[in-house]
């Protein structure tokens, strides 16, 4: 099942618990090119450094335990949302070499395993031919109220403003670059969520995926 559309759209939400209620495994392709920006960082790698920005990708083993991320053994599921990495990624995952990589690891998960995966192109390039594709929009505000609410739980505080801004930013980037823009697949079923909390999000999914609408 691919789940794409932008940030705060409620998508691994509804993806994680969709996930468990069919008993497929939930995969966050968005943590996974959080990852690969988490290790750039990290490593001071420079955004043209085409080589060593490949070295890595190749390398890197991304695990996924519930919520919890690995990359090379350790646990990053913190790191990886950090402003620092939230405002690189876009600009990583731009990087046609990062994708193509990230893509064959994608398509791994599902090789033996029933899969839920969200992210932006997984029903347009990861996986073209999935049994069910949603795409879920939402208006910038709720998103960034949204976005907030998470933050705030994470202990963190910020001006809604700034994270409109952000998310606004991201959107850009997603949805004009090159290599597989954030885009509906032309067979994905859009669902607008502006108004749902999660579980509406999920029973909706849900009835479509039972075939009961
Ligand atoms: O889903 P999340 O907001 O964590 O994704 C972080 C970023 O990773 C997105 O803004 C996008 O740039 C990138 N991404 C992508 N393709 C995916 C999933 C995420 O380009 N399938």
């Amino acid at each position: 099942m691919a789940i794409d559309g932008p940030s705060g759209t409620g998508k691994s939400t509804t993806a994680r618990i969709l996930a468990e209620k069919l008993n497929f495994i939930y995969i966050d392709s968005g943590a996974m090119y959080r990852a690969i920006t988490f290790e750039l960082l990290k490593n001071n790698i420079k955004p043209n450094d085409i080589k060593k920005i490949v070295d890595i990708t190749t390398k890197a083993d991304i695990k996924f335990d519930g919520e919890e991320v690995f990359l090379n053994g350790k646990n990053i599921t913190k790191e990886i949302r950090s402003l620092d990495v939230t405002s690189k990624v876009s600009s990583v995952s731009a990087i046609k070499d990062v994708r193509k990589i990230l893509v064959n690891k994608q398509r791994e998960y599902a090789k033996t395993n029933d899969v839920v995966m969200d992210g932006r192109d997984i029903g347009t390039v990861v996986f073209p031919n999935a049994k069910f594709k949603f795409f879920l929009v939402c208006d910038l505000k709720t998103r960034a109220a949204r976005r907030r609410q998470d933050f705030i739980e994470h202990g963190m505080k910020l001006p809604i403003e700034k994270i409109m801004a952000e998310l606004k930013k991201r959107d850009t980037i997603d949805s004009t670059r090159k290599e597989s823009p954030l885009k509906k697949a032309k067979d994905a079923v859009e669902v607008n969520t502006t108004n749902m909390i999660i579980e509406e999000q999920v029973n909706y999914l849900l009835r479509i995926v039972n075939g009961l609408d």
